[in-house]
């Protein structure tokens, strides 16, 4: 399995547009950071986690030729905006399949009225698979994907097992018997914002004492905020088996 990091940052984006803040302005292509997402090549097959505003960009950046399923986080604009930019997609493969919780299929419904339509749709409009999830484990091809529950604030959202790796963001809390899906997991992606606490995400320190209950071999840090300090900084200051993901950073489990 090999996963690639296609953006690490919170939902402006760094640099921010007009920011004069000295993380914005570095010159590191460590500390530019597109809206978060992950692509996961298992097999043959790309497993696509999130598709915000960046996602052509990304799929550019990484010469990614074809999807085979999106599996949806949450609703928030950073996590679900770049549906529509599935169209060279579908063109060559038909429908994409999207995994989701249905409260997110119907904020993407809304969002994206004429995708959903099946009566005269309008011609080039892309087209889906809708897959309905639930706190379930569910089958996509031969694998096994298991949802994870968490709460962003007051919203609910999903992070996903596949196999040994797991992708959570935008948690501020999760339940005990969620994190007992996480055991025994090799990579373990996380969210931390930035220093100062924050009233839907994880913060550094939050992140880090999560990180020691699930006890991974490594974990991956993401959707940070420039607010959390230049890129090299704050990996000097991470235990060794933890590291602040970086856009592009590609790893294989
Ligand atoms: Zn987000
Ligand atoms: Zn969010």
């Amino acid at each position: 399995m090999k996963v690639t990091f296609l953006g690490t940052g919170t939902s402006q984006g760094i640099p921010i547009i007009g920011s004069t803040h000295p993380v914005c302005l570095s010159e590191n292509p460590k500390d530019k950071r597109l809206r978060v997402s992950v692509l996961v090549e298992w097999d043959s097959h790309n497993i696509l986690i999130d598709c915000g505003p960046d996602f052509r960009m990304q799929m550019l950046a990484n010469k990614v030729s074809h999807i085979d399923a999106i599996l949806y986080t949450h609703e928030h604009n950073d996590h679900t905006i770049g549906l529509d930019d599935i169209r060279p997609y579908f063109f060559r493969q038909g429908d994409i399949p999207i995994y989701a919780h249905k409260r997110v299929l119907d904020s993407l419904k809304k969002r994206f009225d004429y995708i959903f339509e099946f009566e005269n749709k309008y011609p080039g409009s892309p087209g889906v698979q809708v897959n309905e999830i639930q706190n379930e484990p569910f089958k996509f091809k031969n694998f096994e994907i298991i949802p994870v529950n968490a709460m962003h604030n007051r919203l609910q959202v999903f992070g996903f097992r596949l196999k040994d790796f797991v992708y959570l963001t935008d948690v501020k809390t999760i339940e005990k018997k969620e994190i007992e899906k996480l055991r025994g997991v090799k990579v373990l992606v996380i969210n931390a914002l930035r220093r100062e606490p924050h009233h839907s995400h994880f913060n550094l320190e939050e992140a880090l004492e999560f990180i020691q209950e699930v006890n991974p071999e490594n974990a991956y840090l993401t959707h940070i905020s420039h607010q959390l300090g230049f890129h090299e900084e704050v990996q000097a200051e991470l235990p060794e088996n933890i590291f602040l993901a970086y856009d592009n950073l590609k790893i294989e489990l």
